[in-house]
């Protein structure tokens, strides 16, 4: 490709909402051959809701166990954290939270009138010493429809269940098809279930997922990939992703997520639509086409 042609094939790029660093970038991306999508923000819409309550208390109800896990949420920043605050009825101000922590690829913990309060997934509750055998069934239940169950304990107890739903972005199934049949090996990566990732992985049509990935794994993933010969995408939203679009051989940030995701990927879409992963990768395919 001549320097000519690849500007003209930045500019096409733009005059679609998709912002390409530099000459490189459209070099690299006409070479991959693998695409690793995160799944919360990316897949699906990033803004996931509380669909159901499973009280396993046997005396209190309902609406104090959501304020329980309201008030342990508001020291957190995950988008559950969200989904559990807005559904809680926080009139009248939450009980404070002492101790308050954060445990990584987990959930989080604190402390209640003296009692310890943990909110998370079922190795946070392993970790802990909670039993969660007499709920596995529901859990599992959760995660087959493509939920996230968050746990919630008190005092050592499971006490409920809460399923969190975050539905895939509409044009998901339809973008994601359109890059299989372009002959790209698709993979999804997560630091969610396995469970709920291949659940929602099976909705979105990719085959290979890898999950439980904690916060600091997700560019190790990519360079496992890349051991294996592959020449790999990262199509990402999150803080937590910066890392592995840094790490991959073209990153790709979605338009509208974090600050840090865009300033490390090579490639961003200006539309928050996964269509443009496709635009991109066959400008960058036509501009580079001819090259010797
Ligand atoms: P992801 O953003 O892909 O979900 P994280 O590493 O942020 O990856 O979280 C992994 C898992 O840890 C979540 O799916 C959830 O089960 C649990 N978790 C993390 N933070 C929280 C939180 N604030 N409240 C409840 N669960 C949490
Ligand atoms: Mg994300």
């Amino acid at each position: 490709a001549t320097p000519m042609s690849i500007i003209s094939g930045v500019g096409r790029a733009a005059e679609l909402g998709i912002l390409v660093r530099d000459a490189d970038a459209l070099q690299q991306a006409s070479q991959l051959n693998t695409l690793v999508f995160d799944k919360t923000g990316t897949l699906t819409e990033g803004k996931p809701r509380l669909t159901q309550l499973v009280n396993l208390s046997g005396q209190s109800d309902d609406a104090r166990l959501l304020r329980l896990a309201a008030a342990l949420e508001q020291g957190s920043r995950h988008p559950l954290a969200h989904a559990i605050i807005a559904a809680a009825d926080v009139q009248g101000a939450l009980p404070a939270v002492r101790r308050f922590r954060t445990h990584a690829g987990k959930g989080v913990s604190g402390e209640l009138d003296g009692q310890l309060i943990l909110l998370g997934n079922a190795a946070l509750m392993v970790e802990q010493q909670v039993d969660i055998g007499p709920a596995q069934a529901e859990i599992d239940r959760m995660a087959q429809r493509g939920a996230t169950p968050v746990l919630l304990a008190l005092a050592g107890k499971l006490t409920a269940l809460l399923e969190i739903r975050d539905p895939l972005r509409e044009e998901s199934t339809a973008a994601l098809a359109r890059l299989r049949e372009l002959g790209y090996q698709l993979v999804m990566l997560t630091g969610d279930n396995r469970a709920t990732a291949e659940a929602i992985a099976r909705q979105a049509g990719i085959d290979e997922v890898i999950a439980d990935v904690l916060p600091d794994g997700k560019a190790a993933a990519i360079v496992q990939l890349q051991q294996q010969g592959k020449k790999v995408a990262m199509i990402g939203d999150g803080i937590n992703d910066a890392p592995a679009l840094a790490q991959a051989d073209v990153g790709i940030a979605m338009g509208g997520g974090s600050d840090i995701a865009i300033e490390t990927a090579a490639i961003t879409l200006m539309r928050q639509d996964l269509h443009a992963v496709v635009d991109a990768l066959a400008i960058a395919n036509a501009t580079l086409r001819n090259m010797k």
